[in-house]
């Protein structure tokens, strides 16, 4: 199998910006647990240029190098040279995919989701899950995404338990994998864009004015990617968005919280007020700040479809995260966070605080 550079090549540019300065070895997190050179964003890149130049074989640990990565958009941020590293990082993985490099694990989930239109256990449709049908039309759909229909239930129920308390009128969907899985195992866009054309035109056909979301990952692929390869007839919010807006009757807790920010709902949508101010209306609620949050918080570990090439380091990320909250509950707005922080500590979501909460 040969390997030549397709996507590679158009970020040559930005692998040359790169002077190794060695800022973005502190500010990541995947470094900071591995600590080889060839872990951080900057190794990541050398990489990449070897595999663009053929001087770098893709064997199996340079396939696993160029995968320890969450996606988390840290280090980008923190760049003196304001090198565009997650879009090297996913050129590489698209270039080593599509030349059929495969990590095993990132091979299955995309047979399973381009088959079965999910990555995990659990039977389709999803929504019997959650005992609703789907209606033939409303004004706002809840798109649940993989994670909360097969793995982070609980959070599912909250957000339509709340959805139903507000009166909104809105509809489950016969929905499919959103594609993210396949955009960071670096699947092609046309095997992407079939199932963006599915999801989208089972909204569509609703009548759907509003889309929300839990998931921050489902989020992008709707807003990022399906935005490219067709109009989208709808708005699309995440739920501490489109809650936000809602007035609530809450109880009294004096539960010590802290808040983590999802990467990428946080430095991707700049996404940091409206989970705090939803926390904050919980009347006697202790809440305090973790030592790095907003722009500079910790990834959970999960991002990226990371723990597919190394789940231990996935968990380790989380670990330390959850250290830094100490004795407080996390509470999060994305169902891999909580998923992966849940591992090391006691985690809920946003949704689920304000659920629990409610006067009802
Ligand atoms: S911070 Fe930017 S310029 Fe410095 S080594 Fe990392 S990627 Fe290269
Ligand atoms: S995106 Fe996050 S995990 Fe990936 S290299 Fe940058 S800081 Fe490290």
């Amino acid at each position: 199998m040969a390997f030549k550079p397709n996507r590679l090549n158009s970020v040559v540019d930005e692998m040359n910006t790169c002077t190794a300065c060695a800022t973005c070895l502190v500010t990541c997190d995947v470094f900071q647990v591995l600590q080889w050179d060839s872990s951080s964003p900057r190794g990541r890149v050398q990489l990449a240029y070897g595999l663009y130049t053929g001087e770098i074989e893709p064997d199996n640990s340079v396939l696993t190098r160029i995968y320890q990565c969450t996606k988390c958009g840290r280090s980008e941020q923190e760049c003196p040279s304001s090198v565009k590293l997650l879009d090297i990082f996913e050129a590489a993985r698209h270039d080593l995919f599509e030349a059929g490099y495969r990590l095993e694990n990132y091979e299955r989930f995309r047979n399973k989701i381009l088959t079965e239109g999910n990555p995990y256990d659990g039977e389709e449709p999803r929504w019997k899950v959650f005992g609703r049908e789907p209606k033939e039309r409303a004004e706002v759909a809840y798109f649940m995404g993989c994670k909360i229909a097969f793995q982070e239930q609980e959070m599912g129920r909250a957000t339509i338990g709340l959805l139903e308390h507000l009166g909104v009128d809105y509809t489950l969907l016969d929905e499919t994998c959103c594609g993210a899985p396949l955009v960071n195992a670096g699947v092609s866009d046309e095997e992407i864009e079939k199932i963006a054309r599915r999801n989208v035109e089972e909204i569509a056909k609703r009548g759907v004015k509003t889309v929300i979301f839990s998931c921050p990952s489902c989020m992008i692929s709707f807003k990022d990617l399906y935005s490219q390869f067709m109009d989208l007839p709808f708005e699309m919010r995440h739920e501490v968005e489109f809650f936000r807006d809602y007035g609530m009757e809450l109880k009294e807790t004096d539960e010590k919280v802290t808040y983590h920010d999802p990467c990428h709902l946080g430095r991707h949508y700049g996404i940091y007020d409206e989970p705090r101010e939803l926390i904050a209306r919980v009347p006697g609620i202790d809440f305090e700040e973790m030592e790095n949050s907003r722009e500079k918080a910790l990834c959970c570990g999960a991002g990226g479809s990371m723990k597919l090439a190394d789940k231990d380091l996935g968990v380790k990320i989380g670990r330390i995260r959850m250290e830094e909250a100490g004795e407080r509950t996390v509470i999060t707005a994305c169902p891999n966070c909580k998923n992966n922080l849940a591992i090391s500590g006691r985690v809920k979501s946003v949704s689920e605080l304000l659920y629990e909460n409610l006067k009802k």
